[in-house]
């Protein structure tokens, strides 16, 4: 990166990562993954974390130009290997306690010009090795954040006309924004958020709705709610006791669909971008929860393959409900980036479930997830459904409805 970014403000949002997003307790490791790109991040996050009482902070850096090297020069075995040993250790470190932070924020197309079927593979060896360390952050095991940084990649996708420096302060303009680090006191803004969103959760747990029916432009699906599912927003307690907000920014309320209960066709509302391609127009038709047809105008192989990395692939593993305006969709810009893309839009995920969205989701074994339509699978992608003329209505078991959004809003104060 050729330019500096506003140091207070970067302090800050290091501050707001390890302070609300991780809340990370004396004495606890962290492990931090980032594009080397992010490392002014990565050394105010190393501070910040080591003023809140750090034991180790472990860094591990991701390079595109070293991606890119593997699938043009190695040999085809390599597709189908992983660096298992690091996701060991990983999964041992996350055992033993340690907090987990990823940076995000590398270009999203870096991989754009690979074999696609080469990265799929890689992609699959990755997953699977990555897999026990995965189970601890998506069972809550340990509180983890996820924060943005703008590389001159991903500024370049979301400001094609602009020289590169100018791309990356205005996509840092926008990443400060939304993670709300423009105020005095970030953490009392945060809280102020959290809040928020927790009331509506709460609405939504009280109602215990059997299904929410989507309806605007191409979309008409009726998304059934799993048997004792639970909505989450914002901040939430990971099994370790600790209270953190895995995503900054994050705007949405979310729970778990029903495996086996998801009817229609729905249409995407952004593009996806997904393993270095860009996904466009996504159009699926689901019958009994299982994807059955599969569309899009762009990227229409990575999208098959995508679905098709296992069973529970095709399947929801997540709802979520994001106001068509906040200070994410207000900046009008598309990210090409999931952590922001997702929370300035209403989104379901194909994919793996989180246990924790189920009441006393901490003590269900998988069996009982799955009995309670919660779903299975190595993958969890979310793609954005919702835009300014959706509506949605909650379905109660006796089947009267109560609007929940209307024409991209909630449709209730609580
Ligand atoms: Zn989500
Ligand atoms: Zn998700």
């Amino acid at each position: 990166m050729t330019v500096t970014l506003d140091p207070v403000l970067t302090a800050r949002l290091a501050d707001v990562a390890v302070n609300v997003g991780l809340n990370l307790q004396p004495g606890q490791d962290l492990v931090l993954t980032a594009p080397v790109e992010a490392l002014p991040l990565v050394r105010e996050i190393a501070a910040s974390a080591y003023r809140a009482g750090a034991g180790v902070v472990t860094p591990i850096l991701s390079d595109d130009a070293v991606a890119r090297a593997r699938f043009q020069n190695a040999q085809d075995e390599s597709f189908d290997k992983a660096a298992d040993w690091m996701y060991r250790g990983m999964a041992e470190a996350f055992g033993n306690g340690a907090a987990r932070m990823a940076v995000a924020g590398a270009d999203p197309m870096a991989l754009a010009k690979e074999d696609p079927a080469k990265v799929a593979r890689a992609n699959k060896a990755n997953s699977i090795a990555y897999k026990p360390a995965l189970e601890k952050i998506s069972n809550f095991h340990i509180n983890w954040n996820i924060v943005a940084w703008p590389t001159a990649g991903w500024a370049r996708q979301v400001f094609p006309d602009l020289p590169e420096d100018e791309a990356i302060v205005k996509l840092a303009d926008a990443i400060f924004t939304a993670s709300r680090v423009r105020v005095d006191d970030p953490v009392a803004a945060w809280a102020e958020h959290n809040a928020a969103l927790a009331a509506r959760s709460k609405w939504l747990n009280a109602e215990r709705f059997d299904a929410l029916h989507f309806t605007g432009p191409g979309t008409d699906l009726v998304v059934g709610l799993a048997d004792g599912h639970e909505w989450h927003g914002g901040a939430s307690t990971a099994q370790n006791g600790v209270t953190c907000n895995p995503n900054i920014p994050t705007e949405e309320v979310f729970t778990t669909p029903h495996a086996h209960r998801v009817n229609g066709t729905v249409r995407a509302t952004k593009p996806l971008s997904y393993n270095g391609a860009l996904i466009e127009e996504i159009e699926m038709r689901f019958v009994d929860g299982r994807a059955v047809e599969a569309r899009s105008t762009s990227g229409e192989t990575v999208l098959q393959s995508m679905i098709d990395s296992d069973e529970g692939a095709r399947r929801l593993g997540e709802v979520a409900l994001v106001p068509h305006r906040s200070p994410i969709s207000d900046t009008g810009l598309l990210f090409y980036n999931t952590l922001f893309d997702e929370n300035a839009a209403c989104h379901i995920a194909m994919g793996q479930c989180y246990s924790k969205c189920f009441l006393d989701g901490a003590s269900l074994t998988a069996e009982q997830v799955a009995a309670q339509g919660g779903n299975a699978s190595m993958i969890h992608v979310d793609w954005m459904i919702g835009g300014p003329e959706t509506d949605i209505d909650g379905v109660r078991a006796d089947g009267s409805r109560v609007p929940v959004f209307r024409k991209g809003a909630w449709a209730q104060s609580v």
